[in-house]
């Protein structure tokens, strides 16, 4: 276990935020994980688990106890000739996993390749990409209550699972901590259906593999969104906003080229980059934060921005967005206060 008082979190959020956590705890596995709940320091502290920090907006420095487990493994708990179940330490990187199922031939996650961050908090944020998300592949999340210290174990179907949701975004927000994630995996040929309609096929003639399918998504990805690793940045900072079909048949009216996707009888899901470009923010910078200039969804830290600039330049593009269309976009990032969320 590591423990490092007044610790810099600076790598460890991908918008490269210069703050101060109280105290920044590293636990290698569940028993540590379990004596640090059970300590009167944790039990009195605010606490943040943090996966690599690629979904989260410090808006100040963290007056408590930020948690970084470091649970690594994949070990398969069954196995038939159709699937296999495969349980996921927490801390691992989730590329990696995707890396070692398509060095398997195991099917289901090649479609989220190369999403930063980690397995933990995969399964907290519903990550997906390409018509994949990670739900239809997981099997049960394996958690610790942060209040009792004791283990729980989540069914698929108990995690709420929906769009970028789960019961641990919401319901249950602060109150768990995922310590293992298990998977079905496929290990007859099963492509995601919505991988032929998508960018990812193109350049794959013939048959795709797996590793084609992986190699496209990552070819697309790298063009398509900033390396964190040069322009600090986390992703997709706004959801894309579902709306009721009545406010989507007088929206179309106006802009016939607005894309959207079906989602039900009664909603439809639009883009939040087209509303974002639309209002004339793809590339443009205030100070020292920008709309990234291929991606309007992404927002990038230039250079030394606090978590307050972003946050209030967020809200500039909400607010337009709003003017414009009349629909308030929400954020996908995690906004991280001082005092925590968690206790
Ligand atoms: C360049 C870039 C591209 C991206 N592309 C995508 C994409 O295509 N699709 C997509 O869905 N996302 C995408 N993201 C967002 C991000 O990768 C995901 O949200 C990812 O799951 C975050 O993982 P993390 O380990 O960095 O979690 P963090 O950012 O550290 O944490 C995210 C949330 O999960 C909670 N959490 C973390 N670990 C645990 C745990 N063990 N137990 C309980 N709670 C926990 C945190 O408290 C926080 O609320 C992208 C981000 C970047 C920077």
């Amino acid at each position: 276990m590591k423990v490092e008082k007044n610790a810099s979190l600076l790598h460890h959020n991908t918008f490269g935020i210069e703050v101060v956590a109280e105290t920044l705890i590293e636990y290698d596995s569940e028993n540590e994980l379990e004596q640090l709940l059970a300590s009167d320091n944790c039990r009195s502290k605010s606490l943040l688990p943090v996966g690599a920090g690629s979904n989260l907006l410090f808006l100040s420095d963290f007056d408590g106890i930020v948690l970084h487990g470091t649970i690594r493994f994949i070990e398969t708990v069954t196995e038939n000739d159709d699937y296999l179940l495969l349980k996921v330490g927490a801390g691992t990187i989730w590329d990696d996993f995707v890396a070692f199922c398509v060095q398997n031939n195991y099917y289901g996650a090649e479609n989220l390749s190369h999403i930063p961050g980690e397995t933990g908090a995969a399964a907290v944020q519903n990550i997906g990409a390409y018509g994949a998300e990670v739900k239809d592949i997981i099997h049960e999340v394996h958690t610790i209550e942060i209040e009792t210290g004791k283990k729980q174990t989540f069914a698929q179907e108990a995690c709420r699972y929906a769009y970028r949701q789960s019961i641990f975004k919401r319901e249950l927000k602060g109150q768990y901590i995922v310590v293992a994630v298990t998977f079905r995996l496929e290990k007859k040929e099963k492509y995601n259906p919505n991988y032929r309609q998508s960018e990812t096929h193109v350049g794959q003639p013939g048959q795709p593999t797996l590793q084609a399918v992986r190699d496209a998504v990552i070819d697309i990805r790298r063009r398509k969104l900033p390396d964190p690793a040069v322009e600090k940045n986390a992703g997709s900072f706004f959801i894309n906003p579902v709306v009721l079909k009545k406010q989507f048949d007088q929206l179309v009216q106006h802009y016939p080229d607005m894309p959207h996707y079906h989602v039900s009888d009664n909603e439809e899901k639009l883009s939040a980059a087209w509303l974002i470009d639309r209002c004339g923010w793809k590339g443009k910078q205030l100070g020292k934060v920008a709309v990234h200039n291929k991606q309007p969804l992404v927002i990038v830290n230039k250079g030394g921005a606090s978590g307050v600039e972003i946050a209030a330049f967020a809200k500039q593009i909400q607010s337009s967005v709003e003017a414009k269309f009349g629909i308030l976009l929400q954020p996908e990032v995690d906004y991280i206060a001082g005092e925590s969320k968690q206790k």
